[in-house]
């Protein structure tokens, strides 16, 4: 088969919107990747329409995270956050697509788990705040901050969906 990209007229594509193309940096905390959880969020995510462009797991060394966790230095639960994040490994992962930032946040739900609503990941799977699955950047700023920090240099991925190729004879 040969794939051939479509010519830009057909309607493969919302030409009359504009698309606010964003990336955002998504977490499965240990709890997830433990609970076997990574499968649900993965198709959650592609379901929705996103696109992945960088994926990997890891053990995450405390220095990251306390990079990653600056803003909250200062916090009574902050040691035992480090202590959560570090119990096991984690899926990093940084998904690329129309106001995904905004989506992925909704989509993951409210921070403690008691009053996010059903439908989210975070009110399906979880039921403590200091045990809530799964982390999503919260504003283009610390998804910005974020990638260049688990995915510096050149890691992430450039691909086209396949929806964007017709086949050809
Ligand atoms: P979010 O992850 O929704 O952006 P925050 O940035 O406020 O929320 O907090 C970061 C993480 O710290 C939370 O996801 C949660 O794992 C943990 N956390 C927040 N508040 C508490 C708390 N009161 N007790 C224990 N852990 C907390």
């Amino acid at each position: 088969l040969i794939f051939k990209k479509v010519p830009s007229c057909l309607p493969v594509q919302i030409k009359c919107l504009p698309v606010e193309k964003e990336q955002t940096l998504i977490v499965v905390k240990p709890d997830g990747v433990q609970r076997r959880l990574i499968g649900q969020i993965i198709q959650r995510f592609e379901q929705r329409g996103f696109k992945l462009v960088g994926l990997k797991m890891l053990q995450v060394s405390e220095d990251l995270l306390s990079q990653h966790y600056c803003q909250l230095t200062s916090k009574p639960f902050y040691p035992r956050l480090m202590e959560y994040m570090t119990s096991g490994p984690v899926v990093v992962m940084v998904w690329e697509g129309h106001k995904v930032i905004q989506s992925s946040r909704m989509m993951v739900g409210h921070t403690n788990p008691a009053e996010a609503q059903a439908g989210t990941v975070r009110g399906d799977f979880s039921l403590h705040v200091s045990r809530n699955v799964v982390h999503a950047s919260d504003s283009l700023e610390a998804a910005l901050r974020e990638i260049q920090l688990w995915f510096p240099g050149k890691e992430l991925l450039n691909w086209d969906c396949i929806d964007q190729y017709i086949t050809c004879e």
